[in-house]
């Protein structure tokens, strides 16, 4: 088990690099394979010992190895948020096959967290793909869910396809596709990850208007609210959605 886990720490290092290229580039629709990294301030190509998830960052102290422009300290905080929620995967699915829409579904979450967070866009390469992937890798794993997992998607992104509707200033199209693309990873449990980006999203825009870092007309981007939300439905879903029903009394 501990094994699996510190494995699964490396591998979420490396893909939280690549994570870090796709949430770089997707926005300014730049190809995710080519050119290779480069320093943008001197433009020197970066070498594969100079590209090593994590450790690079350190041994270089956070500088470019020709001209010492510092390096965004978000390229190493990617790779390490990557690798810890892929070890916590590891450490709450195990070995199993389960793991794989798992670490899918937390990549995908991250890419769209921090692009959204940025630009206010949730891209349709990451969330339709993911989306149809992770529809099908739940079904072949669980097929006596599909009607659970088709109707959890479906209607979650009805529900918000309606939202932008009535409200079109405070969602957009990007988050009731990756409402229905969460429903299609997680079931029912997406109830959980709905209700938690609701709340989360109030809290943190209250906590900022008072803070005075937005006004009361600004728009946020929900896309990280329903990234959050989804991870804590991802662990915790069916044990919270269980309370819940059994307080409501079903
Ligand atoms: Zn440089």
């Amino acid at each position: 088990m501990i094994l699996t886990i510190i494995l699964l720490f490396i591998i979420g290092a490396i893909i939280g690099s690549f994570l870090n290229v796709c949430i770089y580039r997707l926005p300014r629709h730049e190809s995710i394979v080519s050119p290779g990294s480069h320093c943008p301030n001197c433009d020197m190509p970066v070498s594969w010992y100079d590209n090593i998830p994590l450790v690079s960052y350190l041994l270089l102290g956070g500088r470019c190895r020709r001209c010492g422009d510092p390096i965004s300290f978000w390229y190493p905080a990617v790779e390490l948020l990557t690798a810890v929620l892929f070890a916590l995967a590891g450490w709450k699915f195990g070995p199993n096959v389960e793991l794989l829409p798992a670490l899918l579904l937390i990549a995908a979450l991250i890419v769209i967290f921090f692009i959204d967070l940025e630009h206010y866009i949730i891209p349709n390469v990451v969330v339709l793909p993911v989306a149809v992937i992770g529809l099908g890798a739940m079904i072949a794993i669980s097929p006596d869910r599909w009607l659970e997992l088709l109707a959890a998607g479906l209607i979650s992104g009805v529900f918000f396809f309606a939202i932008v509707l009535i409200f079109p200033k405070g969602m957009g199209l990007g988050d009731a596709k990756m409402a229905m693309m969460l429903g299609f990873f997680l079931g029912w449990s997406v109830v959980v990850a709905l209700f938690a980006a609701f709340l989360l999203g109030a809290l943190v825009g209250v906590a900022l208007i008072v803070a005075g870092v937005k006004g009361r007309k600004s728009r946020l981007p929900f896309g990280p609210f329903l990234a959050v939300g989804a991870m804590l439905a991802l662990f915790y879903g069916p044990t919270l959605l269980d309370k819940y029903l059994r307080l409501v009394g079903f």
